[in-house]
């Protein structure tokens, strides 16, 4: 009568004759995290014409270099507009922190640097 499993040579599991072990296979969660390219958000500062009021909010789309072109054009054509891209994981961790400090009356390219992590399109 012959072993009626084999034993991996890597971790020792108990396998049936055929059986491949999967203790070499990189885990699943490690290699769908690969495959997610970063992921991108843009926010916009918005400075309403009458009230002055100052607005901060992240804007609805999936962030392509055409999208970019089509923010930075939209920009300089209306000064009360100005968009800032960062990653959404920063976004969804410091979005709250990273909002005031847009909020405030004058935010300078060296405010933007500032915070770190956000670029003025
Ligand atoms: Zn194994």
């Amino acid at each position: 009568m012959g072993t009626p499993y084999r034993v991996c040579e890597h971790c020792g599991a108990h396998l049936d004759a055929n059986e491949k072990c999967d203790c070499r296979n990189p885990k699943q969660e490690e290699a769908a995290a690969e495959a997610q390219p970063m992921k991108l958000v843009a926010v916009c500062r918005e400075i309403d014409k009458d009230t002055g009021r100052i607005a901060v909010y992240k804007i609805n789309a999936e962030i392509t270099g055409a999208v970019v072109q089509q923010l930075q054009i939209r920009a300089r054509l209306n000064p009360e507009l100005r968009y800032f891209t960062l990653t959404s994981g920063r976004w969804e961790r410091f979005g709250d922190v990273i909002t005031s400090i847009l909020k405030r009356q004058t935010v300078t390219r060296a405010d933007v640097d500032r915070i770190g992590g956000i670029v003025e399109l």
